[in-house]
C-alpha cells in the first residue's frame, strides 16, 4: 500500500481499501460530491497521474513518480513555464529539516503546488521551469470501507483509522494496517458480545461522511476507538474521550497501565476523527488509540516517516495493548455476592486449595467477593484493587461455578 498516492477522495484510496478487503470483508461507501454532510460539502474528487518540474537545462527537478509526496495533496491541474521566482510561491519545504521532503496538503484551497527539501531548492538556479501536475478535480466521491462483524447483540463498538495519507508509513499506513489485522482477529473469533464495526476512510470528511450516513448506528455505538500512528517507537498513548468516564475510556487506562511509559491523556478537541464522533451533538464513547500522537514525533509528514521508521515489534506490541482492551470490554460484567453475609467459606469449597496466603489469584477471589454488590463491574474491581484485569476476570468465573457469585442483568 506504500507506494499509492492516497488522499481524501480518488483511486489511492479506492485501492487501499481494496487491499483491505483481502483481509476483512469491506462494504465500500461513495458519498458523491456536492452532498451536504452535516455541515459539510463533499469536495471534487482528486486524481493526479503524474507531476514533475524540469530546469532551465532540461534536467528534471522533481518527480511524483520518485516520491508521491512531492505534488501537493489535492494540486490543481498546471502545464506552465514560470520563472524560478514563481515556482518558489508554490514549493513548500521542511520547516526545520533540509533534507526532508514535507508531505501539504490543500483540499479545500484551490491552489497547484510541489514539495521538495529545502536543500533542492535552494540549489536551484535562476531561469524558467516548466511545471506540470496532470491531476483533476472534477465531480466524484469520498469513499470509505466499513466491515461488520457481527456479535450477540446489536450494541456496537467502533473502531475507525484514515486512510488519506499518501507515502507515510507510521502517520498512517500503521493504522490502516493494524485495524485489517484487528479485524481478521475478531473474525476468527466464535463468539463476540458486541457488533464490531471497523472503518476505514480519509480524515475528518470520511468520517463526517459516515456520521452523516448512519444516524441510527450512532445510537447503538457503546464503545469507540480512533487507531492511528501505532507503529513507531514511542510509548503506547490513549487519549480519553470527551465525556472522559467511559468504560472503554477505563478498559483503555487499565491495559496500559501494565505499558512501560505508556499515557493517558484527557480529552482535547485536537487530534483525529474523535472530533468529529465526541462533538457535542453525538458525544460517543470514542478514544483515541496511538503511540506517539501524530504530529509530536520528528517524522511527522515528511519523508522521514517511510518503512524503516515503522518496525514489526511496534506494530504488534499496538495489535496486543488494543486486542487487550477489546477483551476488557468483551469480557467486563458486573455481579452481586449471592453470600454477602461476612466472607463465605472459600476452603470448604476448594478455592484455597493449593494458594500461598496473600497470592494474587486469593486476593482476586477476596476483592471480587468484598465489591461485587451489583454496582461495581469487573474492570472497576480491577482498578480499585489494582489487580489485572484478567485475574479479577478468572476470580468471578470461579466464584460463580460455585454459586456464590451471580451476574447482575
Ligand atoms: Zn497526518
Amino acid at each position: 500500500m506504500f507506494p499509492l498516492c492516497r488522499s481524501i477522495t480518488g483511486d489511492g484510496i479506492r485501492e487501499t481499501l481494496r487491499l483491505v478487503a483481502r483481509d476483512v470483508p469491506l462494504e465500500i461507501v461513495e458519498t458523491p460530491t456536492g452532498t451536504e454532510v452535516l455541515d459539510w460539502v463533499v469536495p471534487n474528487e482528486w486524481n493526479v497521474r503524474g507531476a514533475w518540474i524540469d530546469g532551465p537545462d532540461g534536467t528534471r527537478v522533481v518527480d511524483f513518480k520518485d516520491s508521491n509526496l512531492h505534488v501537493l495533496n489535492y494540486s490543481a491541474p498546471i502545464d506552465a513555464t514560470v520563472s524560478l521566482d514563481e515556482l518558489r510561491e508554490h514549493v513548500f519545504t521542511h520547516h526545520s529539516d533540509p533534507d526532508l521532503v514535507p508531505y501539504r496538503t490543500s483540499y479545500y484551497v484551490e491552489r497547484w503546488g510541489f514539495c521538495m527539501s529545502r536543500r533542492r531548492l535552494d540549489a536551484l538556479a535562476p531561469g524558467d521551469y516548466r511545471v506540470v501536475v496532470d491531476s483533476t478535480l472534477e465531480p466524484g466521491a469520498v469513499t470509505y470501507g466499513e466491515a461488520v462483524l457481527h456479535g450477540a447483540t446489536d450494541d456496537e463498538v467502533l473502531l475507525t483509522t484514515y486512510a488519506c495519507h499518501p507515502s507515510l508509513a507510521n502517520d498512517n499506513l500503521s493504522g490502516v494496517a493494524l485495524l485489517a489485522e484487528v479485524g481478521r482477529a475478531l473474525a476468527r473469533q466464535p463468539a463476540l458480545r458486541y457488533t464490531y464495526r471497523l472503518l476505514w476512510g480519509p480524515g475528518t470528511i470520511g468520517s463526517i461522511c459516515w456520521l452523516a450516513n448512519n444516524r441510527e448506528v450512532v445510537e447503538r455505538v457503546r464503545h469507540g476507538l480512533v487507531v492511528s500512528s501505532v507503529g513507531d517507537p514511542g510509548p503506547l498513548t490513549y487519549k480519553k474521550s470527551r465525556r472522559g468516564n467511559t468504560e472503554i475510556d477505563a478498559a483503555a487506562a487499565h491495559v496500559l497501565r501494565s505499558e512501560p511509559g505508556s499515557r493517558v491523556l484527557d480529552w482535547s478537541p485536537y487530534g483525529g476523527d474523535e472530533r468529529q464522533f465526541c462533538s457535542p451533538g453525538f458525544d460517543l464513547p470514542v478514544g483515541a488509540f496511538s503511540r506517539t500522537p501524530a504530529d509530536q514525533f520528528p517524522e511527522y509528514h515528511s519523508s522521514a516517516d517511510d518503512l524503516d521508521f515503522v518496525r514489526p515489534e511496534h506494530l504488534g506490541g499496538s495489535f496486543e495493548a488494543l486486542i487487550d482492551v477489546i477483551d476488557v470490554i468483551e469480557s467486563n460484567d458486573t455481579y452481586t455476592n449471592l453470600s454477602p453475609f461476612g466472607e463465605p467459606q472459600l476452603g470448604r469449597r476448594g478455592l484455597y486449595r493449593g494458594l500461598g496466603g496473600g497470592s494474587s489469584e486469593e486476593m482476586a477471589l477476596l476483592w471480587v467477593l468484598s465489591l461485587s454488590d451489583g454496582t461495581s463491574s469487573l474492570l472497576e474491581i480491577a482498578e480499585r484493587s489494582g489487580l489485572r484485569f484478567a485475574d479479577v476476570r478468572l476470580a468471578a468465573d470461579r466464584l460463580a461455578a460455585h454459586d456464590l457469585l451471580e451476574r447482575t442483568p
